[in-house]
């Protein structure tokens, strides 16, 4: 029988910890997650009421995206059509993506192609065993990097790859994702969160302070960071060759690869930063204007015009899209290159 006073420190311990429950359920505290998934690390903050249920339904919601989207997994939808060359149905979700990824290697001119991964995997990028191919492989891949290999009935949902044609969609698929995570987030009801998949970054709302979320741009040659971006509710997804490569005899080979040459784009840019409302959109872009170098580029911005972009030359000098410049503020001790605006 227990005692009426442990009944008493029993009530009263209910009560402390139903206290502490309601406290932190309050609007502004922060409730944040750090995940591994898609190759890389992902960072979920939420303020607001349940922030630690919408975290894990936003971590559940990014493990089942790798688990189809991923070239690894091996029954994942990718992994089924990279081995295939028969129709093959896909989900509404996987068609929409695949949709916009097929539209966008158009708009680009093949700067970004989703028909990669032949030479992600010839230079051994897939399964972090680098190598450089030798230059009778990449002229024999260079043919299977074609988009019009890639059918897409969008009536049926079902989608069909000719013969050793493959596709990767790592260039497209975390802005994808953190673009659906804010989705998720929005209707859980939270109007303040930060999203970061490797270099895709999403800001739900504003700080719960009412500022704006300072987003810092990373120094490609080293620590910190070059800038400042202020947004609210927009993403900013940066591809850069620091992000992932290897180096043999003294050259550096990075993962982002010129589609229309089959070696790692070096087009003069450490990086790309863009600013857009969609993360899907900026992913696609960064991976793209980083494979056109800075002329292409601007010409590409002065045609859209519906994103924002940082670019960062190998030399250092900083260029950014003139719409960007109330939103911006370099880094003082920043010290590498210059600051130049492009206008329209
Ligand atoms: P990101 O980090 O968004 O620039 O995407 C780079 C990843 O996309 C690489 O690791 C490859 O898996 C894949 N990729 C590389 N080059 C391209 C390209 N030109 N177009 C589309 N995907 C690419
Ligand atoms: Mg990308």
């Amino acid at each position: 029988m227990p005692s009426p006073y442990s009944r008493l420190i029993l009530v009263f311990f209910v009560l402390c910890l139903s206290t502490s429950c309601q406290s932190s359920n309050s609007n502004n505290d922060e409730y944040n997650a750090e995940i591994y998934s898609m190759d890389t690390i992902i960072s979920l903050r939420v303020w607001g009421d349940n922030g630690n249920v919408s975290i894990q339904d936003c971590e559940n919601f990014i493990y089942s995206i790798e688990d189809r989207f991923s070239t690894t997994r091996e029954n994942s939808t990718i992994y089924r059509l990279n081995r295939s060359d028969d129709w093959i149905s896909v989900s509404q979700e996987m068609a929409d993506v695949l949709s916009f990824a097929i539209t966008m290697t158009h708009q680009t001119q093949g700067a970004f192609n989703p028909s990669i991964y032949p030479l992600v995997t010839a230079w051994g990028f897939t399964l972090d065993q680098h190598i450089v191919p030798d230059s009778d492989t990449i002229d024999s891949l260079l043919p299977l990097i074609d988009i019009e290999a890639v059918h897409l009935d969008s009536e049926k949902n079902q989608v069909r790859l000719e013969e050793n044609v493959q596709l990767d969609l790592g260039a497209i698929a975390k802005g994808y994702t953190a673009d659906r995570v804010a989705d998720l987030l929005r209707s859980n009801g939270h109007s303040s969160a930060l999203i970061s998949l490797g270099g895709n970054i999403y800001a739900v709302g504003k700080k719960v302070d009412g500022s704006l979320w300072n987003i810092g741009i990373k120094n490609p040659y080293g620590g910190g960071t070059v800038c400042s971006v202020y947004i609210e509710d927009k993403a900013v997804v940066t591809s850069g060759g620091y992000q992932r490569y290897f180096i043999e005899e003294g050259e550096t080979y990075w993962h982002i690869i010129d589609p229309r040459t089959g070696y790692p784009a070096k087009a003069g840019l450490a990086s790309v930063s863009i600013v857009s409302d969609s993360a899907m959109y900026g992913d696609v872009l960064s991976t793209a204007l980083f494979v056109m170098g800075l002329e292409e580029a601007t010409e590409y911005w002065r045609t859209h015009q519906d994103f924002e972009a940082i670019l960062i030359c190998d030399e250092g000098d900083v260029f950014i899209t003139s719409g960007l410049l109330e939103q911006f503020a370099m880094v003082s001790t920043y010290t590498t290159g210059e600051l130049k605006v492009i206008y329209p």
